[in-house]
């Protein structure tokens, strides 16, 4: 299927062509045709999937029609629960819209002044991208014009209700003109999400994306069992050091945790920083500028800060800490093998951290290999709440040796530049599945 055959204008398919799209992903297929018939979309699609595209694409076609009414305020709204994504959207409409003319595409977002987001709203906008809480502060100040409004899209819809924006989305939703279109993308449409979007929706197209990044081929997942957090930040120096690492996210459970450990990867040599949400917004924006130069080689981040990062050379995600939610492992690892790359995802885990570590596997339908770490004694994976001794026969396992949470499924196996099998096989070390 090519993107001409969803009846795409030509300014977008050029567009498309110039971004490297060659056809449409799934999402995109099902997507594109039923909001160009203007019919309300649940979708439930994670990023990776070319989710942004999806939605983009028919409203910029949209938009090119004449407004219905002249004015001010945004004819197309589109609220992400983090800056950093409603950045990235920004950046995609802008992308996917550049031959298009007089185009004019904003943001709102927390974290920055207002008197230039004031300015903004009051102009005509095609476009808005704005995070919940900035918004609904604008729109209670009377500051937003909602008269030209046709199309209203929830971005990740699930993390923003996860956020507690569950209140601000509803009053936003409910100041919105009733003959607006409306499309949600999550990541799942279960529990107060299905709530919602049962409220929200009219008879909308629902579209399931199977392929997950959890299920993204050219995502190698490994887990590398450790007897504490100080063995952690010593076996993640010396992937850093040893390992085939190019650009890398390390992933902490704290903002805290995220800043020491940044100072400490700098220590050893590698140029890191931390992003968190602690952090002021301009200081933010330079680390991810800084990060997206290559001039920041590991970025030390948390969960909310990092989200939708979509930088092509990071070739590694650590889960220093494993995640809290399962979503959020799919989340993280789907910062690496993007746009067509390769990439790998290690994580640590201490013996605490087994039962999230078998959450995961449950919920991705995917054991995670475990393997060894050169220099390190290894750790088998604990079964029954007992942590095995390392293996004693022969020499330590070494690099890419397994040891025992079974075997990966094909396409999945562990990154074969860190997984480098000693001549002879991999017996040794094997444990149990
Ligand atoms: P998203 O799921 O929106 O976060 O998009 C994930 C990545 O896929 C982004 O880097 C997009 O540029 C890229 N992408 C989106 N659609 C396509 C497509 N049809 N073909 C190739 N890459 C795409």
């Amino acid at each position: 299927m090519s993107f001409a055959s969803l009846n795409l204008i030509s300014p977008l398919l050029r567009a498309l062509e110039a971004a490297g799209h060659e056809n449409p992903t799934p999402v995109q297929a099902s997507a594109i045709p039923a909001m160009l018939a203007g019919r309300d979309v649940m979708a439930s699609a994670q990023t990776g999937t070319g989710k942004t595209a999806a939605f983009l694409l028919p409203t910029l076609q949209r938009l090119e029609e004449r407004p219905a009414q002249a004015g001010r305020g945004p004819r197309a709204l589109v609220l992400t629960p983090t800056r950093e994504l409603a950045t990235q959207v920004k950046e995609a409409a802008e992308l996917y819209g550049k031959e298009l003319r007089h185009l004019r595409i904003g943001a709102i977002v927390g974290g920055v002044p207002y008197p230039a987001q004031q300015k903004l709203l009051q102009r005509p906008l095609d476009i808005l991208v704005a995070t919940p809480g900035r918004f609904l502060d604008h729109m209670e100040r009377g500051r937003i014009d909602f008269a030209r409004l046709e199309v209203v899209i929830l971005d990740e819809a699930d993390r923003m209700l996860d956020m507690g924006f569950l209140a601000d989305v509803e009053r936003i939703m409910a100041a919105m003109p009733a003959t607006r279109q409306t499309v949600m993308f999550s990541a799942t449409f279960e529990g107060s999400i299905a709530t919602l979007a049962a409220k929200l929706l009219k008879n909308p197209e629902r579209i399931r994306v199977a392929a997950t990044e959890a299920n993204n081929a050219k995502i190698a997942q490994q887990v590398h069992y450790v007897s504490d957090v100080a063995q952690k930040k010593a076996m993640l120096l010396a992937l850093l050091k040893e390992g085939p690492v190019g650009q890398a996210i390390v992933f902490t459970g704290t903002k805290h945790g995220a800043d020491r450990l940044a100072t400490a990867i700098g220590h050893s040599g590698h140029s890191a920083a931390a992003l968190h949400g602690d952090m002021r917004q301009g200081a933010r924006n330079r680390t991810l500028a800084q990060f997206r130069a290559g001039a920041v080689r590991v970025l030390v981040a948390t969960d909310v800060a990092a989200r939708g990062i979509d930088v092509a050379a990071i070739s590694h995600v650590f889960n220093y800490d494993l995640p809290r939610s399962v979503e959020d492992y799919v989340h993280r690892i789907g910062r690496t093998g993007r746009a067509g790359q390769s990439g790998s995802a290690i994580s640590f885990a201490t013996r605490d951290e087994r039962p999230a570590l078998k959450r995961i596997e449950r919920f991705t339908g995917q054991q995670i290999p475990a393997l060894a770490v050169a220099g390190f004694p290894l750790i088998e994976a604990p079964a029954d709440n007992e942590r095995r001794a390392p293996a004693g026969r022969g020499r330590p396992p070494r690099f890419g040796e397994r040891a025992g949470a079974g075997r990966p499924r094909s396409g999945q196996g562990a990154d074969s530049r860190f997984a480098r099998r000693p001549a002879g096989g991999d017996r040794q070390g094997r444990g149990r599945a």
